[in-house]
């Protein structure tokens, strides 16, 4: 067989070594292809040693393999410069850098955050503690029907004091694809910054900030085939000058006395204490993977199977799919009438396949669609269409065996 997007999985021990199971919870971590988990067995096992200050040969060689890592990650999101990627351990980690560095150098009491009713937890919980520390309001963009941002709303919701506007590139329950580029372009008519929460996005399309013109943008390892604790910020470089540090330690310091000290240049002011040394290495060759396939082939790839799975639960009896925005990606959160989600969920697994259940960390919108608890479906491009018909088939026939 020759090697082709179609048949992807081959690439991924834990998929050929399950054939009988279908991993379809892709958005809440994918799996690892060999290539990043020999990258990672080949540093512990061929150079482990601590970064930058180590004179001797290992140590160089993982500050090279850290820094390359950087440097293709800087390349894969079209950063102008490496000084602007900062690792971090997710999407979590770098929304709270973000929030707690922006919110300490430009909030005053009564200014204003504007968010999404569609955020992660993760974009949303960062913020309350910020506003609430620094006397911040946050407002927030609404849903429409549809599931996609109204946008006649958000034209009311700007203020002399608006800050910050923080969003989603692509929601993980609803699959909505946000227009950051034109929202970003009215941000910054009335100066106001940008945060981007890729944490979808960055793993399924080519994302370039430099096009979108954010003023920092998060995304995790873990969900691009790369290791779990492994993360990146990235953020325009006037504003990571401008920003203080997130935490104190080794390496993000230039001198130190008793008294105080002062900060080392990017990126490595955010960078306190020893990093994730064999994450950067993983993330590194999970880019390499995905450039080996190419991110328009990648998207061609799952445009299709999200197709095939977003008709097909459409079509089928008794169910509700949530989110009919025309610009999606891969996700598909759904109900089964008469069923609980997390029911319907351990069925499909007796079934041979891993979906996932719950609010998926996105309380208000879960609320805000009535559906507390929905099952989603999130594909990948090593994903098979033979998975996704048979996910189907047993979704079709799921009545009389559920009860
Ligand atoms: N934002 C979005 C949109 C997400 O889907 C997720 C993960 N489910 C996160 C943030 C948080 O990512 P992590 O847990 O890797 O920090």
């Amino acid at each position: 067989m020759n090697r082709t997007i179609e048949n992807a999985y081959r690439d991924f021990p834990i998929l050929t070594g399950n054939p009988d199971y279908s991993y379809l919870d892709n958005a809440a971590t994918t799996q690892k292809p060999a290539s990043v988990l020999e990258a990672i067995q080949e540093y512990y096992s061929g150079y482990n040693a601590n970064v930058y200050r180590a004179i001797h040969r290992w140590g160089e060689e993982a500050t090279r393999a850290y820094e390359e890592s950087r440097t293709k990650t800087a390349a894969f999101i079209n950063a102008p410069s490496t000084r602007q990627i900062l690792f971090t351990s997710g999407t979590t980690d770098s929304i709270n850098l973000a929030a707690s560095s922006f919110c300490r150098r430009f909030i005053s009491p009564g200014d204003e955050i504007i968010l999404t009713e569609m955020e992660h937890h993760s974009n949303l919980v960062p913020w309350q503690i910020q506003a609430e520390h620094h006397g911040a309001v946050l407002r927030f963009i609404p849903i429409t029907e549809t599931g996609e941002l109204d946008l006649e709303v958000l034209e009311t919701l700007w203020s002399e004091k608006t800050r910050l506007l923080a969003l989603t590139q692509m929601s993980n329950v609803l699959g909505t694809v946000n227009p950051v580029k034109e929202i970003t372009a009215e941000a910054h008519a009335r100066g106001v910054k940008v945060l981007v929460d890729a944490a979808q996005s960055v793993p399924h399309m080519r994302v370039d900030v430099q096009d979108l013109d954010c003023d920092l943008l998060a995304f995790s390892g873990h969900k691009m085939y790369g290791p779990t604790g492994i993360g990146v910020l990235y953020g325009k470089e006037e504003l990571l000058q401008e920003l203080p540090p997130y935490r104190g330690g080794g390496e993000m310091i230039r001198t130190v006395t008793l008294e105080g000290s002062e900060w080392n240049e990017l990126p490595h002011k955010f960078e306190a204490g020893t990093p994730n040394i064999a994450g950067a290495v993983g993330l590194g060759a999970a880019i390499d993977y995905l450039n080996g396939w190419g991110m328009e082939a990648v998207e061609k790839r799952e445009a299709a199977l999200t197709a095939l799975l977003v008709e097909g639960i459409r079509g089928l009896k008794g169910y509700t799919l949530y989110g009919r925005a025309p610009e999606r990606g891969g996700i598909a959160a759904f109900c089964r009438e008469g069923s609980h989600s997390h029911d319907l969920c351990s069925y499909l697994d007796s079934k041979g396949f891993a979906l996932r259940a719950g609010h998926h960390c996105a309380h208000p919108l879960a609320s805000k669609l009535g559906a507390l608890s929905t099952v989603r479906a999130s594909v990948s491009f090593c994903n098979r269409e033979e998975e996704i018909i048979h996910l189907l088939e047993t979704l079709e026939t799921a009545g009389s065996e559920l009860f």
